[in-house]
């Protein structure tokens, strides 16, 4: 099959710019089954939808598939009516979280979208060519929500990937010259700064995040190293660990770092933690692996609207963790939420009083967005 993968939307905002690392995880497993992927990574050239729309029009693919996200849903919307007007050879296929999510309210309201895979589709999307490929019955690919006439039908979920290391390394190949333009970076790094998933899901339950597959599974740590040896060849120095929560498994993240150490890739890195998961010499082991910098998902510094998401730590876990880090030499990246139920200029002052007393680095303050499968009210409310 002729697939076209394309990353739509524009990543670049004030903390940076990713390759589209898991879209390039779908086109690694489709091309390694032996369909002819082409991806589009809408940075690479500041395209329009009209760009997109001509872009597709000349590789005329049989399918093309698009990430969706519920902050972009009406870009999505605007684009797959525009791709599937006037009945095109191709059929499109959303995937990602939030047609994950809510995979008939998706269909329904883009009528141009002819299949959804929800979950993670590193399989199932070698499932669903396979199965157009041969003329089967779409009833058998798992995790697939899709039209027959004017009913949508959504096939049993897809097992959880349980063998990370099975899965082929992101095809960051087929970025064309995106990647040596420099056009992906990230706010602290210097020069094109590459991001890497080495574990996927979180073991917590935060009232507010929204996860494809919550299940936490983690790569070996040979199957890490071999995708940073890879980064490293292609000239990239700056990594960020973009697990939804990189130090969750002390003993792993140690072990990680000193193989990291024992290598000497020469690399700088950036990780996700949690202020109840790092201490000293996790620090100083992270540290002298190259760690830069630690993006602390503080969410807020009152511990009432900490306790309403479920966060599950203290507004004093956080302090001493964030002047731990400091101290350790590593920088302090803060996310923060604003606008939680229960926010009131107190808590709000509160989380200002926080961030003014620790200092951190940088902190990015988001205001809530109410996402599907998120708890709409604080627990206890
Ligand atoms: S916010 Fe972070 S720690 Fe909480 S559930 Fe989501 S990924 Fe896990």
């Amino acid at each position: 099959m002729q697939v076209a993968l394309i990353y739509p939307y524009p990543k670049s905002s004030l903390i940076g710019c990713n390759p589209p690392v898991s879209l390039l995880y779908l086109a690694a497993a489709a091309r390694d089954a032996g369909h002819e992927v082409t991806v589009l990574d809408v940075d690479e050239h500041s395209f329009s939808r009209d760009d997109i729309a001509r872009w597709v029009g000349n590789h005329k693919p049989q399918i093309i598939g698009i990430p969706s996200f519920a902050n972009n849903l009406t870009f999505t919307y605007r684009l797959v009516n525009k791709l599937s007007d006037g009945k095109p050879p191709w059929k499109i296929l959303l995937g990602g979280p939030h047609p994950t999510a809510v995979p008939e309210e998706v269909m329904r309201k883009i009528p141009g979208c002819d299949m959804v895979l929800r979950g993670e589709a590193d399989r199932s999307i070698v499932e669903l060519l396979n199965c157009m490929e041969k003329g089967g019955e779409l009833d058998e690919v798992k995790g697939l929500s899709f039209r027959r006439g004017d009913k949508i039908t959504h096939n049993p979920d897809a097992p959880v990937l349980e063998e990370l290391d099975a899965l082929p390394l992101p095809a960051r190949d087929m970025l064309g010259k995106a990647y040596g333009r420099g056009i992906y970076w990230r706010l602290g790094h210097r020069g094109t700064t590459d991001i890497i998933i080495t574990s996927r899901g979180c073991p917590y339950n935060c009232n507010f995040c929204s996860k494809v597959c919550p299940v936490f599974r983690m790569r070996s740590l040979e199957n890490v190293m071999e995708e940073l040896k890879a980064i490293r060849s292609m000239g990239t120095r700056n990594v960020h660990f973009m697990d939804d929560l990189f130090v969750s498994d002390r003993e792993r993240c140690i072990a990680i770092s000193r193989m990291i150490r024992d290598e000497k890739l020469g690399m700088r890195f950036k990780v996700r933690g949690r202020v109840n998961t790092v201490d000293e010499e996790l620090l100083a082991e992270l540290k002298a692996a190259g760690t830069k910098a630690i993006v602390y998902g503080l969410e807020s510094g009152s511990q009432k609207i900490l306790d309403a998401m479920n966060k599950r730590t203290t507004v004093e876990m956080a302090r001493k963790a964030i002047l731990a880090t400091k101290r350790s030499g590593i920088e302090v990246y803060l996310d923060c939420i604003i606008g939680y139920p229960g926010e009131t200029e107190e808590t709000i002052a509160e989380t200002e009083k926080f961030i003014l007393d620790v200092k951190p680095t940088a902190v990015a303050l988001e205001v809530l967005y109410p996402l599907p499968t998120t708890k709409p009210k604080p627990t206890g409310h």
